[in-house]
């Protein structure tokens, strides 16, 4: 979508989980698209002249491409139709058309309008914490954040307004690696002074690379969340700790097994005997 032109924003409905901006279609239409970004589960297109359109994708949307001229990362994936809600008809400085379609069974996606100088006001974005895999999320960081909280540590690292888009799965997973108790304190990975104890550190290391390893297995997938090219993601069959209740853990010399308690009203995954 980078650098080509919205030639016509197709609204097939009048609102997805919120109704669409007024004069949205209005507001983009003939705008060249600058770029793309991402802020937690919120992606984001930046136009010519101002205006950003976030979109996110609730339960089960997707987005997806037609047509030919749209380059290696496109691929072929059938959708109902029915559930196209927005089409995005994109003209390239060439006169290559292609459109991009927004398709949600479910419909608890939504969209919304910004500028580019005011979006990070906006309330859906303005209380959103750190990124987990951006370069200020370090066990300097996360010691400061922890620092105090008498919360479960499980329930802090889901806190979307200390870290952002850190969610259930991966939170299991880099506890797990890291030998942690999702029910100890959050305070307890800052030493008095407020600097990092071992444990954090090695917590640091393990959330960024539980998110590596997912990107690079496919992403985890549950329920109708495809990749691009319309296959299932696979980081589902690495899991050592979610989803993985009755089984021997996987720590070498650990004679414990997957234990699964709910907390927060979600699902925990842990071994007994290593998570401390
Ligand atoms: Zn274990």
């Amino acid at each position: 979508m980078e650098g080509v032109r919205l030639e016509r924003l197709e609204l097939r409905r009048a609102n997805l989980r919120f109704p669409f901006p007024a004069d949205l279609a209005e507001i983009l239409t003939g705008k060249k698209i600058t770029s793309l970004s991402r802020r937690a589960k919120y992606l984001m297109i930046y136009f010519e002249d101002g205006p950003v359109l976030v979109c996110h994708l609730g339960m089960s949307g997707s987005f997806r491409t037609l047509d030919d001229a749209v380059g290696e990362f496109a691929h072929t994936r059938s959708k109902i139709e029915a559930h196209d809600h927005v089409i995005f008809h994109l003209i390239g400085e060439n006169g290559d058309k292609t459109r991009v379609i927004y398709n949600d069974p479910r419909r608890f996606g939504f969209m919304f309008l910004g500028t580019a100088s005011d979006i990070f006001d906006n309330p859906h974005l303005a209380a959103l914490g750190v990124e987990p895999t951006g370069n200020t999320l370090d066990a300097n960081s996360l010691a400061r954040m922890m620092m105090g909280k008498a919360t479960p540590l499980k329930s802090a690292l889901l806190d979307q307004t200390l870290i952002a888009g850190l969610g259930n799965i991966y939170v299991c997973e880099a506890l797990w690696r890291s030998g942690l108790s999702p029910k100890r304190k959050a305070g307890t990975l800052a030493k008095k002074n407020g600097t990092p104890t071992p444990k954090c550190n090695s917590l640091a290391i393990h959330i960024r690379e539980v998110i590596a390893d997912a990107i690079e297995a496919g992403g985890s997938s549950l329920r109708d969340h495809v990749q691009t090219d319309g296959s299932l993601g696979y980081f589902q069959h690495n899991f050592a700790a979610y989803d993985r209740e009755g089984h021997a853990c996987d720590h070498a010399n650990c004679r414990g097994t997957i234990k699964r308690i709910t907390q927060s009203g979600r699902s925990t995954f842990y071994c007994w005997a290593c998570q401390r």
